[in-house]
Order: C-alpha cells, then sequence, then structure tokens
C-alpha cells in the first residue's frame, strides 16, 4: 500500500457541519487522528441545505459534471465545494434536489434515492478528481451501496484497486424498502441483485446487508457490539448474515476528539478546570447550571445528568420507571434531548412536578451540552443496546461518572467501580432491568454522600483515562494496512 495511505470517508454527517449523533463525531474525529498518523484523508459529505451559512460560506468551488443514475439511465448534477482544516480535506457532494430538504434525513423512502444518488457521486467525484484512494471507509446504510458499486458499475474503473471498509454505526438502521424503488434508483445492474446479498424477503431489499456482504473488510464501533450483532436480539434479523461475515468483522472502538472534548480549554463552560483542580472548580460549574436551568443552586446536591437522543434505544423507559425514586432532595437531574414525543412529554412532565429539581431541556444544544458534561456529577447512559455510545466517554474526559448499562461500548469503555481495590470509572448493571439501574444509581449515591475522597478519586481517574482516538485510529490503520 502507497505511503500515506489515501483514505476516502463517506458518510451522511459529520460535525461542525451537521450532526445528528455519533456518527457525526466518528467523522470528523477519526479522519483527524488518521491525518496525524500519516494518512491523506478526503471527507465526502451532502451539502445539504441545513449546514450553517458561516461553513457554506467557506467551501470552494472545486468543479461540477453529470452522472447517469437510475436504470434509465436519468442524468443528475454533481457538484464538488471543497473545503480543508487540519489537514483534512471535505468534499460536499452538491445537488438541490436531493439536498434542499431534510434535516438532513426525511423519511426512508425518499432517503433511498438521496443516498444512491450520494454513494455513486462520492466515486464518480473521485474519479473527477482523478484522486485514487487505496481505501474507501463508507459509515453506515447511508454509504452502504458503495461497496455495492465498487464490485459492479465500478469495478473496470481506475477505483477498482481500492478496498473497501464498512463500519456499522448503529445496525437498526439498515435502509430496506422495494426491490424495484432500490433498482431504479441505484442503477444497479441485474447481477447486484442475484441470491441472497441485497435481499431481504420477498421484493425487499436492503442496503446495508449488501454493503456488508461486497465490503472487503467490516467494522463496528466496540468489541462487544461485533459479538452481540451476531445474537438473535442484537442482530436486528441480520445476525445469521453478520455471522456469515464474521471472518470480516472487527469492532474497534470509537475515541473523542480530545481538543473539542477538553475541559482545560472549553469556552462553553463558565470555569474551566484540569484533573488538578476538578474537585474545587466543577463546584463552580454546577452552581452556574443550577442557575442557568432553574435547579435549586447548591453545589452539594448530587447532579445526574442525560444528553441522549430520546429514543427507546437509549434505556429511556428504565429512567422513566424510577424517575420518582431518583430525584429526592439532595439529588437534581439535568436532561438534554431531543427525539420520540412519548418520551419528551414524559420529562417535561417529571420537570413540571418537580420544579427545582428536574430540567428537561427538549432541544438540540452543542453549546448546552458541554455545560452539562462539565457540571454533572454522574451521567446516564442506561441504554437497551449502545454500538459504542460517545457521551460516557466525554463525561469521564469531564470527570463526570457515568452510570452504565454492561453492553456494546458501554461494557468496553466503563470499568465497574469496584469498592475492595477503588478502583474503575463507574457503576454499571447488566439486564435491562429499571431496579438494576435504580441500584447503580444509589450505589453512585451513596459513594458521594458518605464517602466522597473515593468519589473524588473516582472523577480525577476518569479525567486521566485515554479516551482519544489515538489507539482506535492505529488499530484502523493497521486493518487498512492488511488491506493493501
Ligand atoms: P448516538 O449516535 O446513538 O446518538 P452517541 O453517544 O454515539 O449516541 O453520540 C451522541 C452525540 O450526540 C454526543 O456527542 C452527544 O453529546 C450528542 N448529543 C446527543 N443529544 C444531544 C442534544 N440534545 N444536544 C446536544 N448534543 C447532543
Amino acid at each position: 500500500m502507497s505511503n500515506p495511505t489515501k483514505v476516502a470517508f463517506i458518510g451522511s454527517e459529520c460535525y461542525p457541519f451537521i450532526k445528528t449523533g455519533g456518527l457525526g463525531d466518528v467523522m470528523y474525529a477519526l479522519p483527524k487522528a488518521l491525518t496525524a498518523q500519516g494518512c491523506e484523508v478526503r471527507v465526502f459529505v451532502p451539502k445539504y441545505h441545513c449546514i450553517p451559512q458561516k461553513w457554506r460560506d467557506l467551501m470552494v468551488f472545486r468543479g461540477n459534471f453529470y452522472i447517469p443514475l437510475c436504470s434509465d439511465g436519468k442524468q443528475y448534477y454533481v457538484g464538488i465545494m471543497e473545503y480543508i482544516n487540519d489537514g483534512v480535506i471535505y468534499d460536499f457532494i452538491e445537488n438541490d434536489e436531493f439536498f434542499s430538504w431534510g434535516k438532513p434525513y426525511t423519511d426512508l423512502y425518499a432517503d433511498i434515492p438521496k443516498y444512491c444518488y450520494f454513494s455513486k457521486a462520492s466515486l464518480d467525484a473521485m474519479l473527477y478528481m482523478n484522486w485514487i484512494p487505496d481505501i474507501i471507509h463508507c459509515h453506515d446504510w447511508q454509504a452502504a451501496l458503495v461497496p455495492v458499486y465498487l464490485k459492479t458499475l465500478f469495478s473496470q474503473s481506475e477505483l477498482r484497486g481500492a478496498k473497501s471498509v464498512l463500519t456499522i454505526h448503529n445496525l437498526r438502521f439498515q435502509g430496506m424498502c422495494s426491490e424495484d424503488h432500490l433498482r431504479y434508483w441505484s442503477g444497479l445492474p441485474d447481477e447486484a441483485f442475484k441470491g441472497e446479498n441485497l435481499s431481504q424477503g420477498y421484493n425487499a431489499v436492503n442496503m446495508m446487508k449488501g454493503g456488508l456482504a461486497y465490503a472487503d473488510k467490516i467494522t463496528t464501533v466496540s468489541r462487544t457490539y461485533a459479538y452481540e450483532i451476531q445474537t438473535d436480539f442484537y442482530g436486528e434479523r441480520l445476525n445469521g448474515h453478520l455471522s456469515y461475515h464474521s471472518g470480516k468483522l472487527t469492532g474497534i472502538v470509537n475515541g473523542i476528539d480530545c481538543d473539542i472534548w477538553n475541559p482545560a480549554t472549553d469556552s462553553h463552560i463558565p470555569v474551566q478546570y484540569d484533573a488538578e483542580n476538578v474537585i474545587a472548580k466543577k463546584a463552580q460549574d454546577k452552581e452556574a447550571l443550577q442557575e442557568r436551568l432553574g435547579l435549586e443552586k447548591d453545589s452539594g446536591k448530587f447532579v445526574i445528568g442525560l444528553i441522549s437522543r430520546l429514543t427507546d434505544q437509549k434505556g429511556l423507559d428504565l429512567i422513566n420507571a424510577i424517575m420518582p425514586q431518583i430525584v429526592d432532595d439532595n439529588t437534581q437531574v439535568a436532561i438534554l434531548g431531543t427525539g420520540d414525543k412519548f418520551y419528551e412529554d414524559s420529562f417535561r412532565w417529571y420537570e413540571e412536578t418537580n420544579k427545582g429539581k428536574v430540567c428537561s431541556c427538549i432541544m438540540y444544544d452543542e453549546d448546552l451540552s458541554h455545560e452539562i458534561y462539565a457540571s454533572a456529577d454522574a451521567l446516564l447512559v442506561p441504554s437497551l443496546f449502545e454500538p459504542c455510545g460517545l457521551t460516557q466517554l466525554i463525561a469521564m474526559r469531564y470527570g463526570t461518572v457515568p452510570i452504565v448499562r454492561e453492553t456494546g461500548g458501554l461494557k468496553d469503555t466503563v470499568e465497574p467501580y469496584n469498592k475492595y481495590e477503588d478502583c474503575g470509572n463507574g457503576f454499571t448493571f447488566d439486564r435491562y432491568e429499571s431496579y438494576l439501574l435504580l441500584d447503580a444509581v444509589n450505589r453512585a449515591k451513596e459513594l458521594y454522600f458518605s464517602n466522597r475522597s473515593s468519589w473524588d478519586k473516582m472523577v480525577v481517574r476518569d479525567m486521566n483515562k485515554d479516551v482519544s482516538w489515538n489507539n482506535s485510529a492505529k488499530q484502523y490503520l493497521e486493518l487498512y494496512q492488511q488491506l493493501g
């Protein structure tokens, strides 16, 4: 493989331009970490209309052309708008017909054409720019057709030598539709639809399934999730397919960008701190947050944070079930999230009935998330399933003790507190039961209120834990090199 390794990233979101969850963080931080390790990385992302103007103003026109997309050969415009930052080149694929609506997703029926176009246009953009990568690293179902295109429509192109890696960030989302719909929009040849690679039942196809079959390597974002998705419970009906392809499947845990998430320099928080002065300074941040959110101002209270998409994946049913038992005169809860109306309304109700003790911020707010990470004592992540999870990593970086369910990346990144040896990073529970979550919360409270010196030592231990991309980026690099 050439040195430096040339890597193309293809995915549907990328911080700071557009982010709805952890995928956006990874699409930003991993290319940056790989660049630091000597790779040449280009990131391909749609130029959605909802990308803030300040970023659109920085993009430079790189070229345009037309591609045939659908099975009837209909032509579509492709514009390439470029932005370079920290040595990473971002190529935004422009087409108003597909990307001028949605935030950025709409409904699956409309999103399928959008991401067929995006996958194919990204490959054509590489050819147009005469930039031939060694590795094409695709992310989630939105880019899962890329390996299929590479081995069919692009098999005679200059890209024929490029190897593909498909990373599963969340197996729940797969891009399923009728075969006719995908046949039309993808323009893929008949051979792609033969056999079991794309098909899933009568006249149904699954883009993720196809990508997994055609990719040279599959990765997912933790070792435990790589194992779990081969089981019935977590496999989202692809467990058999994944077991069949398990020889090319590995789990590499995510990191976080330690420049963005750095309490010593974070301009979003009132009082910066490091591992030396965290105990005193974090208390000041806590009081500032309490004031901002209308919680009773007292740094002696135990503040539990929740920063999450509000969906059933995140274990919110468990939290709902025990909320009255979590909140008391010494315990407050600060919630930041958006999502399913049912959860939004239940958290609003808990705020209404526990004024001064519970605050539910039903919104997406990057700045406020920094404040909560910095100010809370503990962060809840009791997920039903969690491929990797970033919030527990960010929490530890800010000396906020995670309370997590032992699943996926939560299991791989949070070592349970052991009171006999005074080690560990957080509080954990295994089965998906509300009383076990309550028990974990109570163990946290007990340590906080009755053995503060051990609690404080855990806070410092968490801040010193390596949650950066360094190790994981090296593992990706090794994987790329195996493919060379
Ligand atoms: P997922 O990708 O399943 O949503 P992750 O834990 O991998 O979960 O990543 C979530 C990311 O989104 C984190 O960076 C978290 O801080 C951020 N986030 C989630 N909800 C919000 C919100 N309402 N406001 C701001 N940031 C949020």
